[in-house]
């Protein structure tokens, strides 16, 4: 049982505030250091795996993070140049390995919320919004953090700091640890708008289009009103202005690409981003440690990265709660385990998911969507490639690492 109870998280994205929970309810004394005056509602995360709804429920988030949002038992291949959908997969076939044989489409920052207004009923948790972590220092006995509000800079001190402020992490660049790894050439557009996909084409809540030409991803969240709205993810060349992209003109004609509608789409958001498959050489220094986008970056396709950066979270909870001190050789087996099963699954699974989609090849594509009906027609493929993607295959290899 660790002794040293301090812990100081930079960053209350969802990794964060997940990482501060986890902390709190292991008796940590938590502080956490948020730049951003207000939740970040911006559309990034929405789908989360039978793996990390496990862990949600272990803190005791689940019941409201199910409600707020879409339970999808299905998701769909689509060969989007002959506009037919090929496989899809049911994730009802995990009832036998989880709690929970589905995803959930919720948004990243209605767990924020969520988990926010949880850590008001623990007195052992102080969240610092509108502040900065500036540096981050360690020696013998523990960290040192420079964080500024309003221009003023202070100190703070504890036992261990926990970056989780994200893929430009400033914790990780205060300790010199390289982000291995590359950026892809093209942008990820993200379009968002209240036409319904499912009545139009039948599809399911998750459903990725591969096309020569273009791909695409479609996935449906609740919306804050709960009304529901479709994302659909496209790639973006980087050498065309951001302003032709972003048009109204352009939006209108991707989705058309989709689904040609009758009516002007209504579009309720766009919003675009460069997309890197990267991991930290290392995921600890001494007192120090990385989780979530700080440690790792990877494409949304197969919507993975924030939920490995949940399994971080908890991850580094245990570790910390086993621990005796920050001498404890335990410690080093965070690493041993996050950073393995980020590169054997994440950035793996992400990697071969745009490859499908992309593909270009007539050979290759039709062997990828050949495989992939296959898969679905075989129970037992169909299962081993469903605990694959959901990371329950993940969680349990972790465990196995000491
Ligand atoms: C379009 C898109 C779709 C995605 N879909 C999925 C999906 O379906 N499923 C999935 O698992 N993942 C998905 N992801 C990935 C997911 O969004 C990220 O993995 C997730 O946001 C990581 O959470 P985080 O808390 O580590 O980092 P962030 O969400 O980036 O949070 C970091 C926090 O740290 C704060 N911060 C930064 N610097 C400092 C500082 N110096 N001091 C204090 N605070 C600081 C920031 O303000 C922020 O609140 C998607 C990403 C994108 C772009």
């Amino acid at each position: 049982m660790n002794v040293q109870k301090d812990v100081i998280v930079a960053g209350g994205g969802p990794v964060g505030m997940v990482t501060a929970l986890a902390l709190a309810q292991r008796d940590f004394n938590v502080t956490v250091v948020e730049a951003d005056a207000q939740v970040d509602t911006n559309p990034r995360a929405a789908t989360t795996h039978a793996s990390t709804l496990e862990m949600l429920a272990s803190i005791g988030v689940i019941d409201e993070f199910i409600a707020a949002g879409l339970t999808a038992r299905y998701f769909d291949f689509w060969d989007r140049d002959q506009s037919r959908k090929i496989a899809r997969f049911d994730h009802d076939l995990l009832r036998n390995d989880t709690q929970f044989p589905f995803v959930v489409q919720t948004e990243q920052h209605k767990l924020v919320r969520i988990i926010e207004a949880k850590l008001k009923s623990y007195p052992n948790v102080t969240v610092l919004r509108g502040t900065s972590v500036a540096a981050a220092e360690q020696d013998a006995n523990g960290v040192t953090v420079t964080v500024e509000r309003d221009g003023v800079q202070e100190k703070l001190s504890g036992h261990f700091l926990v970056g989780t402020d994200g893929g430009r992490s400033t914790v990780r660049k205060s300790l010199n640890i390289e982000f291995e790894g590359y950026t892809w050439p093209e942008q990820f557009l993200v379009l968002t708008t209240s036409f319904d996909f499912e009545k139009a084409l039948g599809s399911s809540y998750r459903a990725y289009f591969a096309g020569a030409d273009e791909w695409c991803n479609l996935f449906k969240v609740a919306g804050d009103d709960m009304k529901g709205r479709w994302r659909a993810v496209f790639p973006a060349p980087v050498d065309v202005p951001e302003e032709v992209i972003m048009s109204d003109e352009a939006a209108q004609r991707r989705l058309n690409g989709i689904f040609r509608c009758d009516e002007e789409y209504e579009l309720l958001h766009k919003n675009i981003y460069r997309v890197h498959q990267r991991v930290a050489a290392s995921f600890r220094k001494g007192r120090i440690f990385l989780a979530g986008d700080s440690s790792h970056v990877n494409n949304p396709i197969g919507g993975l990265g924030l939920n490995c950066g949940i399994h971080d979270a908890l991850e580094i909870a245990n570790t910390l709660a086993q621990a005796t001190d920050a001498n404890d050789p335990l410690l080093d087996r965070f690493e041993r385990r996050r950073r393995t099963m980020n590169i054997e699954f994440v950035q793996q699974q992400t990697i071969a998911n745009k490859k499908r989609l992309e593909e270009k090849d007539p050979a290759v594509r039709a062997k990828n969507l050949d495989d992939l009906v296959e898969i679905q027609n075989d129970p037992a493929r169909q299962h081993a490639f469903l605990m694959r993607s959901s990371l329950l295959d993940s969680v349990r290899k972790s465990q196995a690492i000491q």
